[in-house]
């Protein structure tokens, strides 16, 4: 085991955003954790590609909705990689229906998969990473949306409200952990062209809507949000602390 790279373990990265920081966190040297749910060819081929760039990379089921889930996820990579230095928050999902058609399953479902994994996962890494706890710092990187500012697309409501238990998670979660050498940051995409997208029409639906509604007149790409978060994992980002980055293409 090479303990002289720092470890990465990033939620939901076998598409789209997270299958980016992943690639891009083990070309810059982290040994990364690639966590999926459904898609286990996906990971496999993040996995492929990282290896044969010569980079290091395991593949991790869980779905972190669950909190049991989320303490084998976390057994597991201690198991591969050792010490943990960098959590990514990055799974998630998009849902379209209107709050009158709530009931219990959709929203809690939701809040399970954008809220509840963030509390689980983090909990995991702060155990392993506070100073409090024997451990030598860390970061924690929260996915947020601008969803949580703008109120998301139409059906948006509880993915909106979602994010914006993000958004305050991100800020309370810095003051909490930062005195234990923790930092705390959250990247806040806008319309970025990935699978999620599919609710809305998809991709070229997207880039339809970016190009009115995005000041930069397009949609953004998952590596331009990715490269946000190796930024703010790096020591580049040392004093950036219960911050918000915005990567929306000024929207
Ligand atoms: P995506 O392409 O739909 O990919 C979602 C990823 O999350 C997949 O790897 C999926 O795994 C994983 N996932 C979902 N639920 C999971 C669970 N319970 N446990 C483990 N993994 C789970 O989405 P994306 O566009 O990359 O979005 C990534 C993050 O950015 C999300 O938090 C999203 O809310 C946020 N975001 C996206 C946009 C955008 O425009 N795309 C904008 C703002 C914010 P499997 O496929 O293996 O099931």
């Amino acid at each position: 085991m090479n303990t002289m790279k720092k470890v990465m373990l990033v939620t939901g990265a076998s598409r789209g955003i997270g299958a980016e920081i992943a690639l891009l966190a083990a070309r810059s040297g982290y040994r990364v954790g690639v966590n999926y749910l459904n898609s286990e060819s996906a990971a496999q081929q993040v996995i492929k590609r990282i290896e044969q760039d010569g980079g290091e990379a395991v593949a991790l089921r869980a779905d972190v909705s669950k909190s049991g889930e989320v303490v084998t996820l976390f057994e597991q990579l201690d198991a591969a990689f050792g010490a943990l230095d960098v959590l990514v928050n990055n799974a998630g999902v998009l849902a379209n229906f209107r709050v009158d058609t709530v009931d219990e399953r959709n929203v809690v479902d939701l809040f399970s998969a954008n809220v509840f994994s963030v509390y689980y996962c983090s909990r995991e890494a702060i155990r392993r990473m506070s100073t409090t706890h024997g451990g030598k710092g860390g970061v924690i990187i929260n996915m947020s949306s601008v969803a949580s500012r703008l109120g998301g697309l139409g059906g948006g409501a509880a993915y909106a409200a979602s994010k914006g238990a993000i958004d305050s998670f991100n800020l309370a979660l810095a003051k909490e952990v930062g005195p234990e050498g923790i930092r705390v940051n959250a990247v806040r995409p806008g319309l970025i062209a990935t699978d999620m997208q599919n609710i809305h029409g998809g991709i070229a639906k997207i880039e339809q809507l970016a190009e009115t509604t995005v000041p930069l007149g397009r949609a953004g790409s998952a590596q331009e949000v990715a490269q946000v978060a190796l930024w703010l994992a790096s020591d580049a980002a040392s004093y950036v602390h219960g911050s918000i980055v915005d990567v929306a293409g000024g929207r």
